[in-house]
């Protein structure tokens, strides 16, 4: 679950961790929640629910118009077969696990006021009979993959839970696991308790730099969330600077903030540098940063665009208007009676139940044996992502010839 209310929030750890005066910075912006988090919300309470229905409690199934869809089923099932594994296995192991869903952590031993809810924490014995912590985290999102190794939200989740229940099955390991079904992600770090105690004491320092505001900006991935990134300055400076480095003649006059630059030239107006070709290799080291400037661009659009449409700021230049929209009944019902007292007939149409309604209506082991063999799984779109997300390359060595030819790196 998303943490509310802590400034030095597990979820935001790897913002305030690299950004420090990031937690301050950003608190005189509201926590605008998005549909995304309401749907994260919501799949976060079917996976409680059907958490604790195995454990046999008495629960109320989670009900949403909005956010119910089969997927969020599909999701939640992959949440929840995971963490009953876990237990299982834990059972197997010779202990009768102690089991915690939605669990609050208090880090604050770690990072000032720091707090937060686990989605799971479960105390036990691991397969060489150590006493061990796993703490599971779910994830919705399908923008980016989460990888749990070293993962500083899992890590301040874990600390918290060792500085509450430590003491239980005297814990010696702890394991970390991220599920992120839309991404077909499940991601487990393991350290030991010491190591996880030493990690917590070598980031105190920067904890309590990050709780009192101080240190330097500095932008990095870890911007992405971040709710002052429209006004950081940080950031203006480095998309600017990019692209007066590489896109502006600095020697024949450019656009400049002033510093540093000779009165002689005439600053009123950019000067590209040479058309030409840039080859790939000049592109690609400039991806990480370019990444970066076009979400801080779009966060600025966006900050913008709101203060102008929700609060009426007047922006230089730019004016607000209506976009156009489509026609709709107002009222269903009405619509169907007058047509079929006027005569019409064929007002529905018929649509195959899905995949999953199959699946659901016949079970998995009648669907697979009537309709397996009309199952594909066609192979995801091709995107490029940095080299440190976990899934596999493609492997494109059998691939036919490609049908036009990069730009190629000067001397080819
Ligand atoms: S947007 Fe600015 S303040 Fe926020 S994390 Fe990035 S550099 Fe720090």
């Amino acid at each position: 679950m998303p943490d509310i209310h802590a400034l030095l929030s597990a979820s935001s750890s790897k913002q305030w961790l690299h950004c420090t005066p990031s937690a301050r910075l950003q608190e005189q912006f509201p926590n605008e929640s998005s549909v995304y988090a309401a749907e994260g919300t919501f799949a976060h309470e079917v996976c409680e629910y059907k958490v604790k229905k195995y454990m046999k409690e008495r629960v109320k199934r989670p009900q949403s118009e909005d956010y119910y869809t089969e997927e969020i089923d599909q999701i939640t099932d992959v949440y929840a077969e995971f963490v009953i594994g876990v237990i299982e296995e834990m059972k197997r192991n010779g202990c009768e696990p102690l089991v915690m869903v939605e669990e609050k952590v208090d880090y604050s031993h770690i990072a000032p006021s720091g707090f937060g809810t686990a989605d799971m924490l479960i105390i036990g014995r691991d397969e060489n009979g150590k006493g061990i912590l796993h703490i599971a985290d779910f994830k919705t999102g399908q923008g980016v993959f989460v990888n749990a190794d070293h993962n500083s939200q899992m890590m301040l989740y874990a600390l918290g839970g060792l500085a509450t229940y430590g003491y239980i099955y005297d814990i010696e390991i702890v394991r970390m696991s991220i599920i992120q079904p839309r991404l077909d992600n499940i991601s487990t770090f393991e350290c030991t308790r010491k190591e996880l105690e030493t990690w917590g004491e070598s980031i105190r320092e920067t904890a309590k730099l990050a709780y009192e505001g101080k240190g330097e900006q500095k932008p990095g991935d870890w911007c992405r969330f971040c709710r002052a990134k429209p006004v950081c300055k940080a950031c203006k400076d480095e998309a600017l600077s990019l692209c007066r480095e590489e896109f502006l003649d600095l020697d024949d006059g450019a656009l400049s903030d002033g510093a540093g630059t000779s009165s002689k030239v005439d600053m009123s107006e950019p000067v590209f540098k040479q058309p030409g070709l840039v080859p790939i290799s000049e592109l690609a080291p400039l991806l990480p940063t370019l990444n970066r400037i076009s979400s801080w661009i779009e966060s600025v659009f966006a900050f913008i665009s709101s203060e102008a449409i929700n609060h009426g700021v007047p922006i230089p230049g730019y004016k607000v208007v209506e976009g156009r929209s489509k026609r709709v009944f107002t009222d269903t019902k009405g619509v169907v009676d007058t047509a079929v007292a006027n005569g019409y007939t064929d007002l529905y149409k018929k649509q195959l139940i899905t995949l999953t309604e199959f699946e659901k209506m016949m079970g998995k082991k009648k669907f697979a044996e009537l309709l397996g063999k009309y199952v594909t799984k066609p192979p995801g779109k091709l995107s490029l992502v940095p080299e440190s997300d976990p899934r596999e390359a493609v492997d494109f060595s059998n691939a036919p010839e490609q049908e036009f030819a990069a730009i190629p790196d000067e001397g080819e």
